[in-house]
């Protein structure tokens, strides 16, 4: 079973899915059982999400709307800690 830093350690490929096999089963029972995984998982996809849809906004040439993204991102990030364990 994996803790809580071997899941953070792992999280990034999860969101990719890149794990196949017994990895990709330890992954989700950690996911299952561990609410500040969860937690941490969720916000790592959001940034994901986020730091797409800013490239994607740079990449049209519409700089005003990447930094219109990034400002609401930046005031409406949680002040939460990491995962626990
Ligand atoms: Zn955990």
């Amino acid at each position: 079973m994996l803790n809580c830093k071997q899941f953070t350690d792992l999280a990034s490929d999860h969101i990719d899915h890149q794990h196949t096999g017994w990895k990709r089963v330890e992954v989700r029972l950690h996911l299952m059982i561990c609410r500040h995984c969860r937690r941490f998982n969720r916000h790592l996809d959001r940034s994901r999400q986020t730091g797409a849809a800013i490239a994607q906004q740079i990449w049209r040439g519409d700089a005003a709307m990447a930094d219109m993204i990034f400002t609401r991102i930046s005031q409406s990030a949680p002040s939460e800690n990491g995962p626990q364990n």
